[in-house]
């Protein structure tokens, strides 16, 4: 079994004090990527150096997957640094997802050779026109001789641009619906020329360097060996693909989280004022603590989740929804809160000591709505309910008190 605490800590010892402007990671040049919006290779390949990448892999095919909880974790402590760097990483873990519930042995291996040699992938579910109403999507990939050919356009994808390797999720059946849509990993490499363009990169408003744009496919030929799984199978995996990144995705949240409370805390206990520490005011207290005190029930809910993905699969439809619903919204609420702590510093982008703050809190917000925002999440909560509630064992009110009395 993997010595998690030891592991995560020779990661944080290997990328350095995030102050000491000598380390591998530190936030001066994090903050400095940030504001010219580059794409962190720096930092990706820096921790792709260290092993990362392997924790994604399964160790079936040369990687060290084996608990869910470890990536969580290690790209949790990445994002504390720069939410940037874990997500363009994370993204390609979510994009593998598809080889690994359904693809080929060939596939899976391929693939795990490719991540774990450096080379990215991304996931091509969204379309400008659909966003959520993926059944609505109108990419499609008819048969051709020794393939298939791809037509349409994938939007706001993220590393579209850097990646080998998009998986595209196309229509294969005239009528669409639920059995109407597959998977294909499109290898650039292997496309002939004019058939897959890149679209522009769009600005974004967090994660500012990373790579968001897309792809259309004109004629796209891929040959039969690029079908993941089986033909139809494609919203199926999408959506179990899906479990995973909600859950994936609160590791951003908290990571964003635990930078703006220790970011607070450092100004707390330094900044006097009227003649005593910020963090000796009873109100500055009361609202670091609550502030611990949520990170920590995120914790703990997310933690049950990631658990769950392994132990209890088949509830890790509810589990990921009510993660991706609750960790964000309670969140905000935190962040919120450490605002009115900090003060006016946590406006000032180039502050030296708390800049990074403004930079998690911008970045904090693809939690809101990346794959299925909060009202997507609640309604596929509210779709299960009686089934939910079907199997509850109800209980007395009055037995309840009477036992605690
Ligand atoms: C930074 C970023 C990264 C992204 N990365 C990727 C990626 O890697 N791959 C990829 O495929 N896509 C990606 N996307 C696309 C993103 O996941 C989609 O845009 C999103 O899932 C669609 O949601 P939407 O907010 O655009 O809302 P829309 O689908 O346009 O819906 C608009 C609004 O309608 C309401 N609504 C929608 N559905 C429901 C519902 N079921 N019930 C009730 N109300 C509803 C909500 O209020 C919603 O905000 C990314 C987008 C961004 C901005």
């Amino acid at each position: 079994m993997t010595d998690l605490i030891a592991l995560m800590a020779d990661l944080e010892e290997y990328l350095g004090d995030p102050w000491d402007a000598g380390a591998l990671m530190p936030y001066p040049r994090i903050l400095a990527a940030d504001e010219d919006q580059r794409y962190p290779h720096e930092f990706v390949d820096v921790l792709a150096s260290w092993g990362l990448y392997d924790w994604i892999v399964p160790a079936a095919n040369g990687g060290k997957a084996v608990n869910v909880e470890d990536g969580f974790n290690l790209y949790r402590l990445v994002g504390r640094r720069d939410p940037t760097s874990a997500t363009a990483m994370v993204l390609t873990s979510l994009s593998y997802m598809p080889v690994w519930i359904a693809g080929s042995p060939e596939q899976r291996q391929h693939f795990a050779d490719a991540i774990r040699g450096g080379r990215k992938l991304a996931w091509g579910l969204s379309e400008r026109r659909h966003g959520s109403d993926v059944l609505a999507n109108e990419t499609t990939a008819r048969r051709t001789d020794g393939g298939w050919l791809l037509n349409g356009e994938k939007w706001t994808i993220g590393n579209a641009t850097v990646a080998c390797t998009v998986m595209v999720h196309a229509r294969t059946s005239d009528k669409g619906g639920p059995g109407g849509y597959s998977i294909f990993a499109v290898e650039k490499d292997c496309v002939p020329p004019g058939q897959l363009a890149h679209l522009p990169d769009e600005p974004l408003h967090g994660l500012r360097g990373l790579d968001m744009s897309g792809v259309r496919l004109t004629d796209c030929f891929v040959p039969d060996s690029a079908l993941v799984g089986r033909a139809g199978q494609g919203l199926e995996i999408a959506l179990k693909s899906s479990q995973l990144a909600r859950i994936a995705i609160a590791s951003i949240a908290m990571a964003c989280v635990d930078t703006a409370l220790r970011s607070t805390l450092d100004f707390a206990g330094r900044r006097v004022i009227f003649g005593g520490t910020v963090a000796e005011v009873p109100y500055s207290r009361r609202q670091l603590a609550e502030s611990f005190a949520e990170l920590l029930i995120a914790d703990a809910l997310t933690t049950g989740a990631v658990r769950s993905l392994q132990l209890a699969p088949a509830q890790a439809s509810v589990w990921s929804s009510v993660v991706k619903y609750f960790v964000p919204t309670l969140l905000e609420e935190t962040l919120a809160r450490l605002t009115t702590v900090l003060g006016a510093r946590y406006y000032l982008r180039g502050h030296p000591r708390h800049g990074i703050f403004q930079k998690v809190l911008r970045d904090f917000a693809i939690s809101n709505f990346a794959d299925g925002n909060t009202v997507v999440n609640l309604k596929n909560i509210a779709l299960q309910l009686d089934g939910l509630l079907a199997g509850a064992v109800g209980q007395d009110p009055g037995e309840v008190a009477r036992a605690r009395a």
